[in-house]
């Protein structure tokens, strides 16, 4: 196996189930990505090369550098935008896993002043405080709005702070978890809390989101424990792969 491969079959294996649930999800479609901290150096992480997430196989995860670079691989094989996993990564060292996704039903809380707060309670995560928004025109001026050098993921990083989660105007979301399993809850449940959210909008409701209280109690669920480790079976089940208890 190159360098460029983990030899962690493991972590590659769950990443690729990852990338197939995201897509089950519709939170990742052709674009958008996933990838882990390596626990080998966690200077570096995996990811996929430049696929779409539902055909991602073990072949295709690479080790990248904080630099968005992969040893003997050029760089229009990889994801463009992979400068938003390093420089979260370099940032934040209790990031374990992190997600760009380009999904519709967070969009329109990116081009406006509604606020995305958490307002169901499987969304704890996105958490009380509205979502901060990182527009990249404030500091670079016009561009195609994608993530495409190491300043410009900084920049993103800068907005996420310590949050979990960012929206980017025009564009979609960047999410970083301690573990995979949170990282792919939160992932699958914020398109859907944005959803709930619209609706409730649309049918001229008053939104009533999560207090601060409710979203600490909700966010000391173990997710080792079986209620939460069943997320991960039915989503095991539903692509057809065997189950792993402890997994993620
Ligand atoms: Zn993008």
């Amino acid at each position: 196996m190159s360098n460029s491969h983990s030899s962690n079959a493991r972590i590659v294996r769950e990443l690729v189930l990852a990338n197939h649930i995201l897509a089950f999800e519709n939170v990742l479609d052709a674009y958008g990505h996933v990838s882990v901290r390596n626990p080998d150096n966690p200077a570096t992480f995996l990811m996929s090369r430049s696929r779409s997430p539902e055909i991602v196989d073990p072949d295709d995860i690479f080790i990248h550098d904080l630099a968005g670079n992969v040893e003997g691989m050029a760089a229009k094989e990889l994801y463009r935008e992979r400068f938003i996993h390093a420089a979260i990564y370099e940032a934040r060292s209790e990031v374990a896993a992190v997600i760009h996704s380009h999904a519709d039903d967070v969009l329109p809380f990116s081009i406006s002043k509604l606020p995305l707060q958490a307002v169901f309670h499987a969304a704890s995560s996105i958490g009380a405080k509205p979502v901060p928004v990182w527009d990249i025109r404030k500091e670079f001026g016009d561009t195609n709005l994608l993530v495409e050098s190491v300043d410009q993921g900084r920049s993103l990083t800068r907005s996420l702070a310590d949050r979990s989660m960012v929206l980017m105007r025009g564009h979609g979301f960047a999410a970083a978890g301690s573990s995979l399993i949170y990282l792919l809850k939160m992932a699958a449940a914020l398109p859907r809390n944005a959803r709930i959210l619209l609706d409730t909008l649309h049918a001229g409701g008053e939104v009533v989101p999560m207090s601060e209280g409710e979203v600490a109690l909700r966010d000391q669920t173990d997710l080792s424990l079986p209620a939460g480790q069943r997320q991960w079976e039915y989503w095991c089940r539903k692509l057809g792969v065997a189950f792993e208890p402890g997994g993620f």
